[in-house]
């Protein structure tokens, strides 16, 4: 039997701020190799490795009000929590284990930080933030917020009957996850306790990712992959397994290509300069809406 292989491995490597509260890692596309069309429909991939956040009286750390257009915001929350408010009117806080599923659409202002909560009594904070690209047809639709909780992601118990994968968005084994997507994503945690092993199986044109948020993990038998390191899998079979070699959180990244052009500056994702000209100018007259820092 074929499987899929790491194509790629990448270990984090400097870090930069978003706002004054996100301390990520860019695994895409950046200088990582990890380029937009190659990884079509995943646009962008921040991960904010597990950091110690004081606690705090003041302001909330994060990122203040700033424009999105023609994707979504996928914000995965492994440790403390996040709060999210935007122009079109969704927000709220997602705690350990949860997501929130931001369609930025025809267009949004949001801001992102810590909850009040979190920043009072501080803690370990550890987030991967994604950007799912839409297809034409859709970038101009309507915004919309999805806050997902983790009590609401069907757990998938593995052979060992203590491992688990739980799914966020699409499917594992015929169980579906909440998130509504535009196009074929599957969005999972595989929760392994060591010596715990999971199988997958997507399409072959699918670009399929995963990260190993916590714990080391070997990948079809043979390949390893480290805490903290992302591996890109390439598109030569359609299964792999990964296994734990001690207790593991892998995420689990899997969408069909969407293969249209991408035209990407900053905050916007299209598919032409004009739009992207559109864009910008759109933004400039307040078409975003408004939003309170
Ligand atoms: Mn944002």
């Amino acid at each position: 039997m074929s499987y899929r292989k790491i194509e790629r491995l990448v270990t984090p490597g400097e870090f930069h701020f978003v706002g004054d509260g996100f301390k990520v890692h860019n695994f895409v596309p950046g200088d990582t190799g990890l380029d937009q069309r190659r990884m079509d429909p995943f646009v962008m991939l921040d991960y904010n490795a597990p950091m110690e956040v004081k606690a705090s009286d003041g302001k909330p750390k994060g990122v203040g009000p700033h424009p999105h257009r023609g994707f979504e915001t996928v914000t995965i929350a492994y440790k403390g929590n996040v709060a999210h408010h935007d122009s079109h009117g969704g927000g709220g806080v997602i705690g350990e284990g949860d997501v929130q599923w931001m369609t930025a659409a025809s267009g949004v202002l949001h801001k992102e930080y810590y909850s009040e909560a979190f920043n009072k009594q501080g803690g370990i904070f550890q987030m991967v933030q994604l950007w799912v690209n839409l297809p034409a047809k859709d970038k101009m639709s309507t915004p919309k917020y999805q806050s997902i909780e983790n009590a609401n992601m069907p757990k998938v118990t593995l052979a060992d009957g203590k491992s688990y994968v739980e799914v966020i968005a699409g499917e594992y084994v015929g169980n579906k996850g909440p998130a509504s997507t535009f196009t074929p994503i599957h969005l999972l945690n595989a929760k392994l306790q060591k010596g715990g092993h999971a199988d997958f199986d997507f399409p072959e044109n699918y670009t399929v990712a995963i990260i190993a948020i916590d714990g080391n993990a070997t990948i079809n038998g043979e390949q390893k992959i480290k805490t903290n390191q992302l591996a890109l899998l390439d598109r030569s079979a359609t299964d792999f397994s990964i296994s734990a070699e001690e207790n593991a959180v892998i995420l689990i990244l899997a969408g069909e290509p969407i293969g249209e052009p991408i035209a990407s500056y900053g905050p916007f994702v299209m598919n032409t300069k004009d739009e992207i000209i559109t864009a910008m100018n759109d933004f400039n007259v307040g078409k975003f809406g408004f939003l309170e820092d």
